[in-house]
């Protein structure tokens, strides 16, 4: 059975407001941040929220395995300049899985990191000290290290880069991989050729590394280095090569999440925006490219 759902919030009803726009877009995955990405502040969590959460997930058929949790972009693993900010990064992941455990999420997506003012070598290097402190402690969470755009000093860019961090830990069995579509044609891997990129994958790295797949189509063309999001069909990667990774035979176990930009009522309104998730997640279904899903997405929350 196809695994797809999108990014949602987590607001004030926590997991059970995730999980009821998920089923709102007809998703049985999904994938949030626990808080603003670009905060530290953290709500607990609540346990009433968590149960009735866990109830729906269950009426609704959906596997906690396909729930999945996004760190926030404030962690920079690579940035080491001031050890103070590095180790801060590497505290307020640990939180983030804390948090992930307590809400039985297996796997959080990981920015691997930025280079700044050093060389990519050295974020490496940087990225790798912080994953071994981090995974020393075991925990029942796999850190799924996203594959990234190559936009300014981005680490995890090539499939060499991602397989170096994963045999940089003595124990990887909570390292994987999350894939995003737009990210590897704006780092020059052609996703009309798939399977050459899976292939080459798999030389590196087992498949079974892959948690993860974000679904996006990308605004810029192969190798732009820019990571711009575009919706499904309406991009330079296409709909037909989307529906191809999203329904290929090694991957139909890895749940595909959407993170497409919102829409607006018109393409210069950029004040009311509204999910797409609900159109695209029933377009992907029927593998039929809808040449109106902008108008029913605006008609529907009009
Ligand atoms: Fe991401
Ligand atoms: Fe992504
Ligand atoms: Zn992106």
């Amino acid at each position: 059975m196809l695994i797809i759902g999108s990014h949602v919030s987590f607001g004030n009803n926590q997991l059970l407001g995730s999980v009821e726009e998920a089923i709102s877009y007809g998703a049985n995955a999904l994938m949030f941040y626990t808080g603003a990405p670009s905060n530290t502040l953290r709500k607990p969590i609540l346990p009433e929220y968590l149960s009735a959460a866990q109830k729906l997930m269950q009426e609704q058929q959906i596997d906690l395995a396909n729930v999945i949790c996004h760190a926030p972009y404030i962690i920079n693993l690579a940035n080491r300049s001031d050890d103070e900010k590095w180790q801060f990064s590497i505290n307020f992941l640990q939180q983030e899985l804390t948090r992930c455990e307590e809400l039985g999420v297996q796997t959080i997506v990981l920015h691997p990191g930025s280079a700044v003012g050093i060389t990519k070598e050295e974020g490496l290097q940087n990225i790798a000290a912080a994953l071994q402190i981090i995974l020393a402690k075991p925990r029942n969470v796999t850190i799924a290290l996203e594959t990234m755009a190559g936009k300014g000093s981005e680490c995890g860019t090539s499939i060499s880069e991602i397989a170096y961090l994963l045999n940089s830990v003595p124990d990887n069995t909570h390292l994987g991989v999350c894939l995003d579509t737009c990210h590897l044609n704006d780092a020059g891997y052609d996703m009309a050729d798939f399977d050459i990129y899976l292939d080459d994958f798999a030389q590196q790295i087992p498949l079974s590394k892959i948690k993860c797949i974000h679904i996006n189509d990308s605004k810029n063309p192969l190798g732009s280095h820019k990571d711009r999001h575009a919706n499904i069909g309406f991009g330079t990667i296409g709909f037909a090569n989307l529906i191809k990774i999203i329904y290929h035979e090694k991957l139909k176990d890895v749940p595909k999440i959407l993170e497409t930009p919102y829409i607006g009522q018109t393409d210069e309104d950029k004040e009311r925006l509204y999910p797409p998730y609900k159109y695209e997640i029933a377009m992907i279904k029927q593998k039929e490219f809808n040449p109106h899903i902008m108008e029913d997405i605006r008609s529907f929350y009009k």
